[in-house]
């Protein structure tokens, strides 16, 4: 594990080259406590992680002005767990898991911000719509019925590859999705565009994000 000192080290840096508007979400996953609480001491609110469980420890072992984002693949019986413990869920990749958060956040009487994550890596293995299934979705208008979740915007990661060039294109591509969207669906809230990670995010920024996720860079590799 690298030390607190480096961790604040690197979020200032990274902080410095952040243009204005954009906001970063540390991703901690499968990073220890200390770490995350070395980040926090350094002025870093927002975090992410991606599996429920590990999310649900450290909560509680965290300041509670921490603004926590979900950002793994949500199975659905875990929709009732997480519902309610997040700023926002960022990793709806199918309208049954929308419809489930719909669902869950009425039993309890919230209203829960989600992004819909848009496949366009070439990776097989990803979650999430193919814009041909966004597209068919949002021109649908069933999440007009959905009273208790807040479509805001779009989240998607780029092929893993050294090729920028594939890179750019795939976050163009959502990119392009976003602003068709942002006009297109009639939502109100739709303003937040999460792309880039520790290797990509500036091409991600250039590319319109908004919101960048950043693991590796700041806490060093996961165990
Ligand atoms: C792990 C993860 C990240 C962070 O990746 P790094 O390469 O460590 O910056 C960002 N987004 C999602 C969805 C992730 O699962």
């Amino acid at each position: 594990m690298i030390s607190g000192e480096e961790i604040a080290a690197r979020l200032r840096g990274l902080q410095k080259e952040i243009p204005q508007g954009v906001n970063l979400v540390a991703v901690s996953k499968f990073q220890p406590v200390e770490a995350v609480r070395a980040a926090y001491d350094a002025g870093q609110r927002r975090f992410g992680e991606s599996r429920v469980q590990e999310l649900l420890e450290k909560i509680p072992q965290l300041p509670a002005d921490v603004e926590w984002h979900f950002i793994g693949h949500l199975q659905t019986n875990k929709v009732k767990s997480l519902v309610g413990k997040v700023a926002l869920i960022q990793s709806v990749d199918s309208r049954r898991l929308l419809e489930l958060i719909d669902c869950e956040a009425a039993k309890k009487d919230i209203v829960a911000d989600v992004l819909l994550q848009v496949h366009v890596a070439r990776e097989e293995t990803k979650f999430g719509f193919s814009p041909a299934e966004l597209l068919e979705f949002m021109d649908s208008h069933i999440y007009e019925t959905l009273k208790n979740v807040r479509i805001r915007g779009l989240m998607a990661m780029a092929t893993n590859t050294d090729d920028n060039t594939v890179v750019r294109g795939d976050f163009a591509v959502v990119a392009g999705l976003f602003r068709q969207l942002r006009e297109s669906s009639g939502l109100k809230n739709f303003d937040i565009l999460s792309m880039g990670m520790s290797e990509d995010w500036p091409i991600a920024v250039d590319e319109g994000a908004d919101l960048i996720r950043v693991g590796s860079y700041i806490f060093g590799s996961r165990n």
